[in-house]
Parts: C-alpha cells; sequence; structure tokens
C-alpha cells in the first residue's frame, strides 16, 4: 500500500464518487482534426489547434532546421546562454505583429502571466479581476502582494464600483481575459478600457485563445477592438492558434526591461527550445496571410453553434470557436463524453472546480481545418448522445 494512501489515496477516492476522476487520455498519432487513441481514430474536437498549425509544414521545416543549426535544448535561462538570435527574432516580430514597442517570451502561457502578474504589483497595489479568469491569472495574483478584488465576469458596474472605491491605491490594475476559455465568450474590452482610463488604472488582457483567431490576421482583442495604444498589457499564448507552446508579453519597452529584471520565470526557468523559437517565428509568417483561413475559422464556427443550438442544447454564452455544450453534473458529464467517444468523437468533459458544479461541460473546438462532414459527424453523434442522456431542451 502507498504511503500516501491515507492522505492524497483518500482525496483521489472522494474525486472518484464524485466522477471527476479523469484518467489521462494518451493519443499515439495522427495530428490537426483526426488522433489516434488506442488504435482507433477520433475526431478530434477538443484541441486549441485553431488554424491545424500543428502539422503546417513550414512550421515543421522551421523546427527541423532550427534542431540541425542549434541542437535541441538553449543551455540555461535566457540570462546566461538561453537568448539565441531566433529569441530576439521572434520577440521583435511578435512587437511589430501586435503593434507594440516590445514583446518578451515566456515558456508557456501560465508562466507568463504568473512572472508578469507577480512581479509588477506590490503591496501599494490593487489588482481587479474577472471571477472567471484562467487559473494562471488566479496563480500570479496569489503570488503578489497586492489587493485583491473580484468583479463578477463583465459586469461593468460591478467594475466601476471596485475602481472608484479603490482610488487610494497606487496602481490600479484591470485583468481580463480577451476570451474567456470555458465558456468561449468575449470580454467587453472597449468598455473595460474606458473605465480604466476613467479612473487611471492599467488594463491587461490575457489573449491566449483570442492569438491567432481575433483581430486581424489573428492579432487579438486588442486589434478586434481598434484599442491599439490603451491596452497595457497583453499577452498571448504560442502554445494554442500559433501550434507550437509558449507565451509572451506585447508591451512598452519599460515593462519588458523590468520583466527581464524581475519575472521569475523568466530569470529562472530554461527558455524555449531552438525548435519552438523557430517554429513559432515561422508561425507568425503564416499568420500574416492568415485571412482566409481565420474565415475558415469563423465559418466553421458559426456553423457548428447554430446545428448544436438547433439540436436545443444550451450552448451558454459562446460567440467565438470555444462552443461549451452543458451537460450538468460531473457524473453526468463524463457519462456523455463516453458516449461520444463511443461515437468515434473526442470532446473532453469539463467539471466542477474548472466550472460550476451543475455546469459540467463538452468543451468543443472547432477549428478552420475541420471539414463540414467531419462537423456534421460531430452534430449527429451530439443528436444520438443527448437524446439518451436527456440533453436537448
Ligand atoms: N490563459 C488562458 C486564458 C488559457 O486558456 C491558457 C491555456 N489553458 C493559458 C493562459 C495558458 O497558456 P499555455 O497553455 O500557453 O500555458
Amino acid at each position: 500500500m502507498s504511503k500516501w494512501d491515507a492522505t492524497l489515496g483518500e482525496e483521489l477516492r472522494q474525486l472518484k464518487k464524485e466522477g471527476r476522476y479523469r484518467p489521462l487520455t494518451v493519443w499515439s498519432g495522427g495530428s490537426g482534426t483526426r488522433m489516434e487513441l488506442d488504435g482507433r481514430s477520433y475526431i478530434q474536437m477538443s484541441s486549441n489547434n485553431y488554424l491545424g498549425l500543428t502539422d503546417h509544414p513550414a512550421l515543421k521545416k522551421a523546427a527541423i532546421d532550427a534542431v540541425d543549426r542549434y541542437g535541441v535544448g538553449s543551455g540555461s535561462v535566457r540570462t546566461i546562454t538561453g537568448t539565441l538570435d531566433i529569441h530576439r527574432e521572434l520577440e521583435l516580430r511578435l512587437a511589430e505583429f501586435k503593434g507594440t514597442e516590445a514583446a518578451l517570451v515566456f515558456q508557456s502561457g501560465f508562466t507568463t502571466n504568473q512572472g508578469v502578474l507577480a512581479s509588477i504589483l506590490g503591496p501599494e497595489d490593487v489588482v481587479i479581476s474577472d471571477e472567471l479568469n484562467h487559473a494562471s491569472i488566479i496563480d500570479g495574483i496569489r503570488l503578489t502582494k497586492a489587493a485583491r478584488k473580484i468583479y463578477a465576469h463583465k459586469d461593468m458596474e460591478q467594475l466601476e464600483a471596485v475602481l472608484k472605491e479603490s482610488a487610494g491605491f497606487k496602481k490600479r490594475l484591470v485583468v481580463t481575459d480577451g476570451v474567456f476559455s470555458m465558456d468561449g465568450d468575449i470580454a467587453p474590452l472597449p468598455q473595460i478600457v474606458e473605465l480604466c482610463e476613467k479612473y487611471d488604472a492599467f488594463v491587461y488582457v490575457d489573449d491566449a485563445h483570442a492569438s491567432g483567431v481575433l483581430g486581424k490576421n489573428g492579432k487579438g482583442s486588442t486589434d478586434h477592438f481598434g484599442l491599439h495604444g490603451r491596452v497595457h498589457i497583453q499577452v498571448g499564448t504560442l502554445s494554442k492558434a500559433v501550434g507550437a507552446v509558449g507565451g509572451y508579453v506585447a508591451c512598452d519597452q519599460v515593462l519588458k526591461d523590468y520583466l527581464i529584471h524581475k519575472a521569475r520565470p523568466f530569470l529562472f526557468s530554461t527558455s524555449q527550445t531552438p525548435a519552438v523559437a523557430a517554429t513559432c517565428l515561422a508561425a507568425i509568417e503564416v499568420l500574416k496571410q492568415s485571412g482566409d483561413l481565420i474565415d475558415k475559422l469563423w465559418d466553421n464556427a458559426s456553423y457548428f453553434r447554430a446545428k448544436v443550438q438547433e439540436l436545443g442544447f444550451d450552448t451558454g454564452a459562446s460567440e467565438t470557436p470555444i462552443v461549451p455544450v452543458i451537460a450538468g453534473s460531473p457524473a453526468d458529464t463524463m457519462t456523455f463524453s463516453d458516449m461520444m467517444r463511443e461515437e468515434g468523437i473526442f470532446a473532453q468533459g469539463i467539471v466542477y472546480p474548472t466550472v460550476a458544479l451543475d455546469k459540467g461541460r463538452l468543451r468543443f473546438i472547432v477549428t478552420a481545418k475541420h471539414t463540414r462532414g467531419e462537423l456534421d459527424e460531430t452534430i449527429a453523434a451530439l443528436k444520438k448522445c443527448g437524446e439518451k442522456l436527456n440533453l436537448i431542451r
């Protein structure tokens, strides 16, 4: 018996009882919209590979060439041997793409949020955060000594009230996801910016699910709403639509310099591998010409969401390629996911505590690369399983 059995083991048994125990799904091949699991091919409806770039020929070639030129690792953190010319180039191209003075790359979107939030806020400051912001924002905030205030999801009246009552703080920072990852709705960034200008606060947007998805060529929510120059910190990920892994902050030069000296994941964790940096660089070139691909993404998303709604499912507040289909309890959600899997469709169940206890859901992510045939097959499976489970209104 494991030495952990009475403590951690007991918690795991409790998770099992509540239907919240999730073994890892181990994929053995395939990429894009088809992936293999236990010798069977599934339509992949849960990957963040919005534009299908994970197997783009130019990105694969860039990775292979980088391994040939630099080897497989960068050898250290960014401040020692870990800044290669391709890291610097990537930051220049990202800043240019985002229309900001500078950009700084981290190992992931998660460490970007954690590193930036934890380093720029002190005990005299306040951070004001949407209740549905991502876990990496929550963790970043936990690491600061700043005062913390949470406003109800997208509630601008509450945000204004909080801004009013926090006049005494030195820096005030309002943080929001650009696209909310579990519901697929878009933050009211124009209103947030106006309020921040009125009350002299900084604006921080996490565009993990907006990068490559919203705005011209996928430049993100600031571009989508025409707010260039008015959003002080734009975080993006290189792990979703960009197809590789990594995160970045697009900001001004002073903030970049500050983060180079203070952000702990930047200072104390080895930098992106050469292959990853080169892949991301190649991806930016692809993004610059991605108009048709992004149009296809939004076309596919509208088609899928409309069909799912027509069937009578609850898709929550979705307005992007993230389309949740609400199932209810954790147990019902996981049964639904298993039944879809029987039909050859992989749609991950998302349950409490990631979402509310009665709002478990299958989170579908539509990509530009799904064919109408694959979307129709998914919709037919949803109808069959939804009817069996009485999920259709
Ligand atoms: N922010 C949001 C809103 C996310 O959804 C995610 C990914 N789950 C992250 C940050 C973290 O990004 P990464 O996967 O690059 O660490």
